[in-house]
């Protein structure tokens, strides 16, 4: 049936308020307008992101809304002006958009295009209405991606067009975590072979992170993080040493700086409190370390340290996406993906069927999974 022009009504996760539990929802999807096409999804990942918000703590976000930013799908209906995608192609919505257009886009050493969040709402579509309504409320956007939806719209500066044969359940992965750790170190840190890297946090990010090390040659991974079941994963990726901050007496930075005769070369925050993005920045080298904040903390949280660590020479960078310009890298490194450039199978811990997305935020919580892809 052609659904083009059509409201269609399917199911979606909604978060009706903080601190609740996502709800399975019939929602209503309108079709896209100018520049914004409908996507029909097949896989969501699970990202930490997607949880700080449940819980309240990205404080900029509109309920009730959909939430969800690591998914693949497939173009329904394109939106007036629509000329480079069309229906039946596979794609990737991408939470930093790449307009091509404003400062950052112009500029080859930043991929935070001013379309994002963090400049402007994207709980509603440029036009600052919403496609989503239930139960006769509006339902707010996430990021414009909001996958945990069957169908979704989006705007097109933020789909990303990939392979026809590209394995939908892993190419979601690039939608998010993997792109966001991996392009962290060998984009935003540029890591040399031979160096030492500390990776803080053994989520989807972090582990993707090590990848990264692996990828650029460090010679020594240090992994740490408080969960020790996450050190097999770790290993299994790269990491040369694991350390748990709950083993040791005194501060982890300074475990790490005897380790390393001075601190390593790269660290890298992957967890999103305070406490160990300055543990991170410890931990590396006074005169030539540098560390890449990824972990998100939570609004109005501000940090406060001695400026002598910095000082020194030490260099304190963040990476947003992993640095990638995200229209024109997820396809790249989709089809590097399929020319087994990267072995990603250990980032999904768990696949479910959508239906099931709380059990799937509770297997994140409680430690077991580092992704769960949810199939519809
Ligand atoms: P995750 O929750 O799966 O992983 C975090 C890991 O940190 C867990 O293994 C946990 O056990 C460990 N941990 C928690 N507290 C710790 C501590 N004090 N010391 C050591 N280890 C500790 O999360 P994720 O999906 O990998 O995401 C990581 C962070 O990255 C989150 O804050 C997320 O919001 C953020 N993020 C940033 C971007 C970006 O573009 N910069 C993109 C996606 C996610
Ligand atoms: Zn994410």
């Amino acid at each position: 049936m052609d659904t083009t022009g059509t409201v269609i009504k399917c199911k979606a996760a909604v978060a009706w308020e903080p601190g609740k539990p996502l709800s399975i929802e019939e929602v209503d999807v309108e079709p896209p307008r100018a520049n914004e096409v409908r996507i029909k999804m097949i896989a969501t990942g699970i990202c930490r992101t997607d949880d700080h918000v449940i819980k309240g703590a990205l404080k900029s976000i509109d309920f009730p809304v959909i939430l969800g930013h690591e998914g693949a799908g497939i173009i329904e209906s394109v939106g007036e002006g629509v000329t480079e995608l069309k229906p039946g192609d596979k794609v990737i919505p991408l939470c930093i958009p790449q307009c091509g257009k404003c400062s950052s886009c112009l500029n080859p050493h930043t991929n935070c295009c001013l379309k994002t969040h963090l400049s402007e709402s994207q709980n509603v579509m440029p036009d600052k209405t919403s496609r989503f309504s239930c139960k006769g409320k509006v339902v707010y956007h996430f990021l414009w991606t909001s996958t945990f939806s069957e169908y979704s719209v989006v705007p097109v500066d933020a789909v990303a067009k990939i392979h026809d044969n590209a394995p939908m359940d892993k190419a979601c992965l690039f939608g998010c975590g993997f792109p966001t750790g991996y392009g962290a170190v060998v984009n935003t840190a540029k890591v040399e072979p031979g160096t030492t890297c500390a990776v803080f946090g053994l989520g989807g990010i972090g582990l993707s992170a090590i990848i990264g090390c692996k990828t650029a040659g460090a010679a020594r991974i240090i992994a740490i993080d408080l969960n020790s079941k996450k050190f097999e994963k770790a290993k299994m990726f790269g990491a040369t040493d694991c350390i748990n901050p709950l083993d040791y007496t005194k501060p982890i930075h300074e475990v790490i700086v005897e380790m390393t005769e001075g601190g390593v070369h790269y660290s890298f925050e992957c967890i999103g409190t305070i406490e160990t993005m300055k543990a991170a920045l410890e931990s590396c080298h006074l005169g030539y370390g540098t560390s890449v904040i990824i972990g998100e903390a939570p609004s109005a949280e501000l940090i406060s340290f001695d400026p002598l660590l910095l000082f020194t020479g030490r260099t304190w960078k963040g990476s947003i996406f992993g640095g990638w310009k995200s229209k024109e890298s997820v396809p790249r490194l989709i089809a590097e993906y399929m020319e087994n450039k990267f072995n990603l199978d250990g980032l999904v811990s768990y696949t479910l069927p959508f239906d099931e997305i709380n059990q799937g935020f509770h297997l994140l919580r409680s430690g077991m999974s580092i992704r769960t892809i949810l199939m519809f």
